[in-house]
């Protein structure tokens, strides 16, 4: 293998800092600039078309010092396809520009475009949502196309960026659907699952369904979601008009970024250029701790700046306000610190969060990955607690095997941990938590608490799976335990869209079966049901109650470690079962103690309140913020399998 990056004269000889690589348009000039140092000669092919035809001209290109390549083209190139034809040791391949800004269908030509007039009116200078602190933000993992794709979602542009800006829509029922719907349950964050371009979705006739883990184009808006695929410039308005929408509606957007691999390998874009450097390989073989069939090398220089310059033209261009990275772990820590350091000069109020853990075996040393574990080294960047996750639940792995809320009680611990937010407490014992034997979080903003994600089972599925001996009314106080516990733990919550209503993916192919990891599955079976709210009212007024009361309670929502340590103390178990905590006041506002008791056993649990006088403002059957009742003595009773909330 030639390692011919591993010298430090060669990344110092080849190393590009400039902000200019892509295309620079004006009316009279575009320039265009790409990095490829090991090519010998690199020829622009420029089309009329965004797939189909022969270039109406080419333009070879001139070497310049670090590795790059330029060619400055006279006149208005506005709309012109390109591509860049590499030759590297004598073999020549027709390569998409990386920083290509938009592209034709299915991603296989960059286009020229003016930035400027894919604005929408007033989006230079809109604002966005108010978000003072991390630990505020309460996120919702939607895909695009899942929204709006059911017969009765009332969404006129179906499986489209533009469905999700729909607003009045509704089921047959006359109940509110798509953004409405998201809008009435209070959500901070609306987290896009893929919305670059990716791969697997054939975008002329968009037959398909796909998660959309499977980049081609970094920065570019997935065609499938654009109402017209073949005009590039049509995605990025669409996809600014989405923004727009939803910070008008009150919500802030992050984006799921995928640049731990690449679909193509051998053939990607990357590999075309500058074969070899964007990857890392053990001997002659492509590394895979993506489990995708590779795995990118964040750690080198040009790398790193991809990622670093990708994040910011989404954060920039788009107005993107936070970033979930997939598979975290296979980055370095060092790249996402700089990420963190660019996206704070834009906005310090971006949310970056990311799975702590990686797909397979990789070659960078478990001290320097992105995982859960290093988080101490990553201040200002998040992980998802599986701890929490599955300590609620039971193993992702394991479908029918129970968690704290479904039964097993021995998980207690680990969702103790996910009540502090993976930080330092005194009062946990980490020798017993399932994933952990030690606090990750140096503070609750670096902790996604959440039970449901796209992967896996939907939560109800997994209680079909590990409860069946339960009927559907103790199934369902299993699923408002679980929320109740995510929505009252410290840290941020975070829950698959349609969860609140019951979500489920059941199989075609056999009844009583569910789809685990339904990434390709047809739109019947990942789409939201909307058909269904109407049987699920209660469960979603459950959750619009927690989001609701965790918004007003700012002992929620504390923003260090240290706080909780003061003010957040677990009261003694009385019960099998049963985990209870009181959180005292702050000491500087109106002072209110908060009780929080969760009851996971079957049967009424009577706790002793440190002193008398609550009123209780979530139970089992219901949460708000208007009080339920009073309770007089310093015995409460709680209902099996529940939560309560109660505020002195
Ligand atoms: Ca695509």
């Amino acid at each position: 293998m030639n390692e011919f990056w591993k010298s430090s004269d060669w990344e110092k000889q080849n190393y590009y800092d400039g902000t200019d690589l892509g295309s620079s348009y004006t009316n009279h000039t575009t320039k265009l600039k790409v990095w490829a140092p090991t090519a010998s000669m690199i020829t622009v092919n420029l089309y009329h078309d965004g797939s189909s035809g022969e270039p109406f001209a080419t333009e070879v290109m001139e070497k310049e010092e670090k590795g790059i390549w330029s060619a400055t083209l006279m006149g208005d190139y506005e709309g012109v396809y390109y591509t860049y034809l590499v030759t590297v040791e004598g073999q020549s391949k027709e390569a998409v520009d990386p920083y290509a800004r938009a592209t034709g269908v299915n991603g296989k030509r960059g286009l020229i475009l003016d930035l400027e007039k894919t604005n929408p009116i007033g989006f230079p200078k809109e604002s966005k949502p108010k978000f003072d602190s991390f630990t505020d933000a309460v996120i919702y993992e939607l895909h695009i196309r899942d929204l709006s794709m059911e017969f009765d979602s009332g969404i006129k542009e179906k499986g489209k960026l533009l469905g999700l800006t729909e607003l009045g829509t509704k089921n047959s029922e006359g109940l509110a659907t798509g953004l409405s719907h998201i809008k009435e349950l209070g959500v901070t964050h609306i987290h896009l699952l893929p919305c670059f371009d990716y791969a697997s979705v054939e975008e002329e006739d968009c037959s398909t369904f796909n998660w959309g883990y499977d980049p081609e184009n970094y920065n570019v808006v997935e065609g499938s979601y654009s109402t017209n695929p073949y005009d590039g410039e049509v995605r990025v308005k669409e996809f600014k008009t989405l923004v727009k929408t939803l910070h008008e509606n009150g919500f802030r957007v992050i984006m799921d970024v995928v640049y731990n691999h690449t679909m193509k390998t051998e053939d990607s874009n990357f590999n075309k250029l500058v074969p070899d450097y964007y990857y890392r390989k053990v001997g002659d073989k492509f590394s895979d701790a993506s489990a995708c069939g590779n795995e990118t090398a964040s750690e080198r220089l040009m790398v790193r700046k991809f990622i670093i310059d990708s994040v910011t033209y989404w954060a920039k261009e788009y107005h993107i306000d936070g970033f979930r990275f997939d598979l975290m772990g296979v980055h370095d820590i060092e790249t996402m610190k700089e990420v963190r350091s660019a996206v704070d000069q834009i906005d310090p109020s971006i949310i970056l969060y990311g799975e702590g853990w990686l797909g397979g075996d990789c070659p960078l040393p478990a001290s320097q990955r992105a995982m859960k574990a290093n988080m101490n080294m990553l201040p200002g960047i998040a992980a998802f607690s599986d701890d929490i996750r599955d300590g609620l639940k039971g193993s992702v792995f394991i479908p029918d095997e129970k968690g704290y809320a479904t039964g097993d009680f021995g998980k207690r611990e680990s969702v103790k941990f996910g009540v502090v937010g993976a930080t330092f407490h005194p009062q946990i014992d980490y020798q017993k938590v399932n994933y952990s034997d030690s606090p990750w979080a140096l503070s609750p903003s670096q902790c996604i608490n959440y039970v449901s994600a796209h992967d896996n089972y939907t939560l109800w599925d997994k209680i079909a799976y590990s409860c069946k001996e339960d009927n559907y009314e103790k199934k369902v106080k299993k699923n408002k335990l679980c929320a109740a516990i995510v929505f009252t733990s410290q840290g941020i919550p975070f829950l698959q869209a349609g969860e609140e209503m019951l979500r489920s993916k059941p199989s075609k192919e056999v009844v009583g079966e569910f789809v685990e990891n339904s990434y390709n599955a047809p739109d019947e079976i990942n789409c939201i049901k909307w058909s269904n709210k109407a049987n699920v009212m209660d469960v979603f007024s459950y959750y619009l109650g927690l989001i609701k009361f965790r918004k007003e309670q700012e002992a929620l929502r504390m923003k260090s470690t240290e706080e909780i340590v003061k003010r957040l103390i677990f009261l003694p178990e009385e019960k099998e079962g049963v985990i209870s905590y009181l959180i005292n006041g702050s000491g500087t506002k109106e002072d209110k103690t908060l009780c929080i008791i969760y009851n996971a056993s079957d049967e009424k649990v009577a706790i002793t309140l440190p002193e008398n006088n609550w009123t209780v403002y979530i139970d089992g059957d219901k949460a708000g913020v208007e009080p339920l009742y009073k309770v007089i003595g310093t015995i409460v009773e709680v209902s099996p399998i529940s939560c309560m909330v109660l505020i002195k």
